[in-house]
């Protein structure tokens, strides 16, 4: 299955790619189709292969299997392997790696040399003014803060005209308030010219704000590929439930055609199945209100500001987190009543896996947007 947002013909594809090193399994049966101008997050825990994912398509690995393309030309396949040079792609890493020694144009000259010393001259002055930085040409990088060397070091890598950015964890070594303007200010530029590209990231807001798509891998496979939405609302697995946010699970069980689970019945109508189900459930999902006779006693409160976050027991003794707006506060001990919020329909998994194929939704769905239907239908 190729990943394709569109038909329309992609800056950058991977086809079943595969890359050991040793018994270790990097990349294993990699597919990825990467539209023009689309830009997509890859997340997952340390050691799941996203630096080796990068590598490949940058060309500093080559695939033991499987084939790679950039703007439709062949760059790795069983015959042909591109040097990084000749692939058309941009590198921004964590560090900048900006050379010490160059001025900031002198910097974003250097991937230009190919280039007539006029229109690289003016090159350079295109893409300082689209990172802002027109003032600072003459300056050296330690002269510079973090995010102007950030913004540099995104300038050079834009300078040749590349078919596909990749950028390493690039806002990582910001400190936090900085690291969001810096964040919006790369994607502006990255939107404004139209270019395609790859982050990697271990920061799941990131993921979730930056781009088009978020790519969850685990273990050298794509565990998830969809839009932010889709894979915090809809995750395929417990895995990236989990990973990509708080989740709570609680199991399920049908009677008279409905799916209930210890905080209610679940909006839609389902075919009976027999199998384990577990409903996910993040913090926003669950509502609780004063109820001395409720289905929850509260375990802790923790006041967050704007919110504050519940953590209760049901009478089974599981138990599930409840984030609501600051003024609803309950004390531990409290008895409360929980309920899946209105308008919510949650993932239900059977296995560990989104539920998909023999569960779908076959009936109106009753308590929810007809929209809402999509996180129980099969991908
Ligand atoms: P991530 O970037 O997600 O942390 P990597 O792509 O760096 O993951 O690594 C994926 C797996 O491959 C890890 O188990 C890592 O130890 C292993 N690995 C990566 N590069 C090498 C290498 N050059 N030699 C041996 N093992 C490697």
């Amino acid at each position: 299955m190729i990943l394709a947002p569109d038909s329309a013909a992609p800056a950058l594809e991977l086809r079943e790619v595969h890359r050991s090193y040793g018994k270790v399994a990097a990349a294993t049966g990699l597919e990825l189709s990467v539209r023009s101008g689309e830009l997509v997050t890859i997340i997952g825990p340390s050691g799941c292969g996203k630096s080796t994912l990068l590598r490949l398509i940058a060309g500093l690995e080559r695939p033991d299997a499987g084939a790679i393309t950039i703007a439709g030309k062949v760059a790795a396949d069983r015959r042909n392997f591109k040097q990084p040079e000749h692939r058309q792609v941009g590198l921004v890493f964590q560090d900048h790696a900006l050379f010490p020694n160059l001025s900031v144009a002198g910097n974003i000259a250097f991937g230009l040399q190919k280039v007539p010393a006029s229109s690289r001259r003016a090159r350079v002055a295109e893409v300082l003014e689209l990172v802002r930085l027109s003032h600072l040409a003459e300056r050296y990088p330690h002269e510079l803060s973090g995010g102007e060397q950030q913004r540099v070091a995104l300038a050079r890598a834009l300078a040749p005209n590349p078919a596909v950015v990749l950028l390493d964890e690039p806002f990582s070594s910001l400190d936090e308030t900085l690291r969001a303007r810096v964040r919006g200010d790369v994607e502006a530029v990255l939107r404004s010219t139209g270019t395609t590209a790859i982050l990697v990231t271990h920061d799941q807001t990131e993921a979730l704000s930056f781009g088009d798509r978020v790519v969850v891998m685990r273990n050298g496979r794509i565990e998830q590929a969809g839009a932010p939405e889709e894979v915090f609302e809809n995750p395929a697995s417990r895995f990236v439930a989990t990973f990509m946010g708080d989740a709570d699970f609680l199991s399920a069980e049908f009677s008279d055609g409905q799916l209930h689970c210890e905080l209610g019945r679940l909006p839609g109508s389902w075919p009976d199945a027999a199998q384990q189900l577990e409903v996910v459930l993040r913090p926003h999902e669950v509502s609780l209100s004063a109820d001395e006779h409720g289905n929850a006693t509260v375990i802790s409160s923790e006041y967050r500001g704007a919110f504050t976050l519940h953590h209760v027991r049901l009478a089974s003794g599981q138990s599930v987190h409840s984030l609501q707006m600051h003024p609803a506060r309950f004390a531990p001990g409290q008895r409360v009543a929980a309920r899946i919020s209105q308008g919510t329909t949650p993932t239900v998994l059977r296995g560990g896996e989104r539920s998909a194929g023999t569960i779908s939704p076959s009936a109106p769905v009753l308590d929810a947007p007809s929209d809402a239907r999509k996180s129980i239908t099969a991908p």
